[in-house]
């Protein structure tokens, strides 16, 4: 038996949350100066209000922004919350991977990649910014989790999935440009699929992107709905509002098994998917409005016309698939069958 397998449980997780809390703050470093291009050794961490160096006390992750109310020490500007936001998740996440997969090789390597995850998405959810170096680390991790056979493929499989991860993404951008006449999405989403690619493999990629857009359409809808709402353009509102809906309702269906009783199923599905086309064909209608708008108007109002990052959607995606992939896999069989 192992030596540190004799240590009480709460022991090792007390010890886990204080790597989690530590590499949560490091991350705030990554991510601010990752934005403001700054170099990430050599430089002492500062308030970025007033410049004045932090010692030591007032650099404790969680603890120091409790003390110090969520104020600098000396200038008493507010501090942002993302700081203890990143420290508490980054510090339950490690948690959760440890209690999910005990202290082994692959939460060592899950702990750097969801610290990765968790910088890609926020400079992502801030800025709508990837940092491309990023995506290469998880990347590189990637194959050298699944050449020492940690991972979920061989290999071989997953320089496939990086390859054809960046491929395919690019491919979906391209055809992108030819129906709206701008790219669907940025050139990081694509890094962030090859990256995954590396970390998952080529197949589990046929998992990774349609969650991703479930999970995007779950969180964006209610907010373009919302939006509408406000505009006081209720029937575009409602579109948005059943198409959300739907997303529940067929899933629903689908996992009841109600496909065993034709007549209720049938009942159902016609007028959802009439329903559904009517309400796309008044969004569509209302995308092309807006691009027509956009085009003959400032660059202020063109970048109001952009959906909500995908980067984020992937990584959720992925962070899922490290803990469900089995459990997903079981989902979909049942779903087809
Ligand atoms: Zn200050």
């Amino acid at each position: 038996m192992n030596n540190i397998e004799l240590l009480p449980q709460w022991f090792i997780i007390f010890y886990v949350i204080l790597i989690g809390l530590c590499c949560g703050s490091f991350l705030n470093v990554v991510i601010l100066r990752g934005l403001s291009g700054e170099s990430l050794v050599f430089s002492r961490s500062k308030c970025p209000k007033c410049n004045s160096q932090l010692t030591w006390y007032m650099n404790i992750p969680l603890i120091s922004y409790i003390f110090l109310k969520g104020k600098c020490a000396y200038c008493k500007e507010h501090i942002s919350i993302q700081y203890p936001i990143i420290e508490s998740l980054c510090a339950v996440l490690f948690c959760i991977t440890y209690l999910t997969f005990g202290l082994t090789f692959k939460t060592l390597f899950l702990w750097v990649f969801l610290a990765l995850f968790i910088a890609i998405a926020t400079t992502d959810i801030l800025k709508t910014v990837i940092i491309d170096i990023h995506t290469y680390i998880l990347a590189i991790i990637g194959f050298i989790f699944n050449l020492f056979n940690f991972g979920y493929t061989e290999i071989q499989n997953s320089i496939i999935g990086a390859i054809s991860g960046f491929l395919i993404m690019e491919f979906l951008a391209f055809l992108g440009t030819l129906f709206l006449k701008h790219r669907a999405f940025g050139e990081g989403d694509s890094l962030i699929v090859m990256s995954l690619g590396a970390i998952f493999g080529f197949k589990n990629l046929s998992i990774i992107i349609p969650l991703s857009i479930i999970i995007q359409a779950i969180f964006s809808l209610p907010v373009l709905a919302f939006e509408e709402f406000k505009n006081k353009n209720i029937k575009l509102c409602l579109s948005y509002i059943f198409v959300f809906l739907s997303l529940f309702i067929v899933g629903f269906l689908n996992l009841n098994s109600f496909n065993d009783n034709t007549k209720i199923y049938l009942s159902i599905t016609i007028p959802l998917c009439i329903i559904l086309l009517w309400s796309l064909k008044i969004i569509l209608k209302d995308l092309k409005y807006k691009k027509i708008t956009a085009q003959n108007s400032s660059e202020t109002e063109k970048s109001a016309f952009k959906l909500l990052p995908f980067g984020p959607a992937l990584i959720l995606s992925a962070t899922i698939l490290f803990f469900y992939l089995d459990k997903i896999k079981e989902l979909i069989l049942n779903f087809i069958y």
